[in-house]
């Protein structure tokens, strides 16, 4: 129910963007998702530790979080108006639904279940074709099937998905696919590009997940595609910071406790998770004719910056690189082995670790741009008060 101008900022802020409504944490799935459930009070946590600690000439901002209603795979960042420096950041149920059904389905069969269960104790049997005829569509996932809450769980009759550690891995990833997209969306304004592009382009007002920027100048669109690889490294930044340590056993990594038990695993499970989030994206960008007028980084060149982000991370604070390198290679090969199987067409070619590759190529493009923006964009960065 509407009852605060901010409550109501927020509802016109989606209905303009046709974001659908608003809906509740509980209807976001948070509560039937334990992972989620607890990681959420991290993304409260750090939304309020946001609009604590960053400032611009003095001037402190808030972040809200909003979840709206609508079947899409979304999620956006922009400005309310009215309002001096509040942000708002809304993630679609569609992204939930749609990551959550394809892990669903990709913990359901032997041949994809991954090499962290090397030894699943739940032994079923392989139902991969069934599945493979029920989901894979012209070489690719059947958006529409992906896109009904739960579509899996309710409509195939066997009882492996709802087998514990199955259903548990699912929704481990599903959570921390969320999680990226929102630390993605953080960085965004951290960073100050929303304040950037509302100074520098007339009409600007959301960067949205599945952009959908047909006017932008080519400039523009080159711009972004800078600014939108830089959020990715905000949010690898994040997601790196909230899990590394393992050793210190907090109370997030001590509920993650069944399926991380080592950093190889907790690494794997992160690349594993982000390939395949980012070859959704694709495939619903490609589904809803976006493709020509795509704002982000190829899916290659996305997974492949978050691998190097890593890699310099864990290089900086102590960690193991090769450990990184190795379970990075581990999940590229996990996820085209699991393309064949299924005749699903990879966005990921498997020379991406090579130097002459075309994601390595573009990288060097896109980081070019991002460093030559990184100077334009000082003035509206926030900056930590202490
Ligand atoms: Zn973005």
């Amino acid at each position: 129910m509407i009852s605060t101008g901010l409550d109501l900022a927020i509802a016109i802020n989606m209905a303009e963007n046709r974001a659908g409504n608003v809906l509740s944490k509980a209807a976001f799935k948070l509560t039937k998702n334990k992972y989620l459930k607890k990681q959420y009070n991290g993304l409260k946590a750090n939304v309020k530790y946001a609009s604590n600690i960053l400032a611009r000439n003095g001037d402190s901002i808030t972040i809200h979080l909003a979840f709206s209603n609508k079947n899409e795979m979304n999620a956006y960042v922009t400005k309310l108006r009215m309002y001096k420096s509040r942000y708002l950041i809304v993630c679609y149920a569609g992204l939930y639904d749609y990551c959550h059904n394809l892990f669903m389905w990709l913990m359901s069969s032997n041949k994809f279940f991954p090499i962290i269960f090397a030894n699943p104790k739940v032994d079923v049997t392989d139902d991969i074709e069934k599945l493979s005829k029920y989901l894979v569509i012209n070489k690719k996932i059947d958006l529409s099937r992906l896109s009904v809450p739960y579509i899996l769980s309710n409509s195939v009759k066997d009882d492996i998905f709802t087998k514990g550690s199955r259903n548990d891995y699912a929704l481990l990833l599903t959570s921390i696919a969320v999680e990226f997209l929102f630390f993605h969306e953080m960085t965004h304004i951290d960073h100050g590009h929303i304040d950037y592009l509302k100074n520098t382009v007339s009409g600007f007002e959301t960067l949205y997940s599945l952009d959908d920027t047909n006017t932008a100048s080519n400039q523009l669109h080159n711009d972004i595609i800078g600014l939108e690889q830089e959020a990715d490294l905000g949010a690898a930044e994040f997601l790196f910071d909230s899990y590394w340590d393992l050793q210190y056993k907090g109370t997030l990594m001590k509920l993650f406790d069944t399926f991380l038990t080592s950093t190889d695993n907790l690494i794997f499970t992160i690349f594993y998770s982000l390939v395949w989030l980012f070859h959704l994206v694709q495939d619903c960008r490609e589904y809803r004719g976006l493709a020509s007028s795509n704002c982000h980084p190829s899916p290659e060149c996305r997974i492949l910056s978050v691998f190097r982000i890593f890699y310099v991370l864990s290089k900086n604070k102590n960690g193991n690189p090769d450990l990184v390198q190795k379970q990075f290679a581990v999940a590229i090969e996990n996820y085209l082995a699991t393309c064949e199987v299924s005749g699903i067409t990879p966005h990921i070619k498997p020379n991406i670790f090579s130097s002459n590759s075309l994601a390595s190529q573009e990288l060097i493009r896109v980081e070019e741009t991002r460093l030559r923006l990184l100077k334009e964009l000082k003035p509206y960065q926030y900056s930590r008060k202490f």
